[in-house]
């Protein structure tokens, strides 16, 4: 996961970073148009590619997409949008197809893209010439190729050294601009500190609390979340007495998208602090490599609430790493449920998730079952760095 920062080299003792800056655009209603011009030609694009490739497989057996150039004298309305956003298209297909060959099972075979589900969006590359960059940042706007000056409102500005490498423009299902401004920077390789148990904490996910410590700590109950899932599942109720395409349905369906769109703002927002605040205070952290995929469907089933822990471990894994510090990712089949953190044993019919707590028949611990589990999680982890030899 954190594999996919790429570190190139920049000079004795130095990397380089990327970040990025997400800004809410506000495009004049001409800029709004090219906007959507430019979704649909990169969907378009991406289509005739994807078929393209299809066909030229059945026919050749081997793999080839053709490049943007190639389709232009047929569809001269690509002509009208920005060429850096085609050009990052057919890098994109590129990269899911190379995706898919590398790893079928986790990413499926490039599909198709329809108007009606696609997240609409388009990425263009920054160049930097004589005359200066082609995508840069005014005090109030982001400067594009082909729409001019944007207005944006920036949450934060970059720093001295920090070089725009690309951006990214979509539209949400509300209608709001956004816009992702990958930098580059360059950062001191950080020195590998090594974990001591007191200084390194084990996490199991949690279903009631996001996740439970082995020291017993939870952090904040997202009870924003609940509140916020409530007033969801209501509006969702109302919408499926109401005739669809009725003014008051359409109405509805925005107020919903709206709220879904809120929701997921306060889970991102409570993703970074809290694993900002866990990474600064810890110098490892364990947690057990649990398939998140079934634990979100499972979730999903009972109470509609998509925890994002996934995110939450990656927001880690980097967190950490950028301070030369460990995400200790412990096996998903290690028992650590059922095992009693104090003598080893383990219970031979292992432990319901139904019980809140669970008595050693070995040594008579008492334990609570999910900090137990965290206990076991730490143990695991550390492990792996106690038994390496120092100077990994
Ligand atoms: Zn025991």
């Amino acid at each position: 996961m954190a594999g996919r920062l790429k570190h190139q080299c920049a000079g004795e003792g130095k990397r380089l970073l990327y970040t990025t800056i997400k800004a809410r655009l506000y495009p004049t209603p001409e800029q709004a148009e090219l906007f959507e011009k430019t979704f649909g030609c990169c969907r378009y694009l991406w289509n005739q590619m994807l078929s393209d490739e299809q066909r030229f497989y059945s026919e050749t057996g081997t793999h080839f997409i053709p490049t943007p150039a190639k389709y232009k004298a047929g569809a001269p309305f690509l002509k009208e949008v920005d060429n850096q956003a085609l050009i990052q298209e057919h890098n994109k297909l590129s990269q899911a197809f190379r995706v898919f060959f590398k790893d079928p099972e986790h990413f499926g075979y490039p599909r198709f893209k329809r108007k009606k589900n696609a997240r609409d969006s388009f990425t263009a590359s920054n160049h930097v010439f004589d005359s200066g960059p082609t995508i840069y940042l005014t005090d109030d706007g982001i400067r594009m190729t082909k729409a001019g000056i944007v207005k944006a409102v920036f949450p934060r500005r970059p720093r001295n050294g920090w070089k725009l490498r690309r951006i990214t423009v979509s539209r949400t299902p509300t209608g709001k601009y956004f816009c992702s401004i990958l930098f580059q920077y360059p950062a001191k390789t950080p020195e590998m500190v090594r974990p001591t148990p007191e200084r390194t904490i084990g996490l199991k996910y949690s279903m009631a609390h996001f996740y439970v410590a082995d020291n017993g700590a939870i952090p904040d109950p997202p009870h924003w979340l609940r509140a916020s899932l409530e007033k969801l599942g209501k509006l969702q109720q109302k919408i499926a007495r109401m005739v669809p395409g009725s003014r008051n349905y359409e109405e509805a369906v925005q107020k919903y998208r709206l709220l879904h769109e809120h929701i997921a703002n306060q889970r991102e927002d409570f993703i970074h602090k809290e694993s900002r605040r866990i990474a600064n205070a810890w110098d490892a952290v364990c947690v057990r490599d649990d398939s998140l995929l079934e634990i979100n469907q499972a979730i999903k089933l009972a109470n509609g609430l998509e925890p994002g822990f996934g995110m939450f471990r990656i927001c880690l894994a980097y967190k950490l790493e950028r301070q030369g510090k460990s995400l200790l990712v412990v096996d998903r089949y290690t028992p650590t449920s059922s095992q009693c953190s104090s003598c080893g044993y383990q219970m031979p019919e292992g432990v319901s998730y139904r019980q809140k707590s669970w008595t050693c028949p070995a040594c008579g611990a008492v334990h609570q079952r999910e900090v137990n589990a965290a206990q076991n999680i730490k143990e695991a982890g550390l492990q792996q760095v106690l038994r390496r030899p120092k100077s990994a």
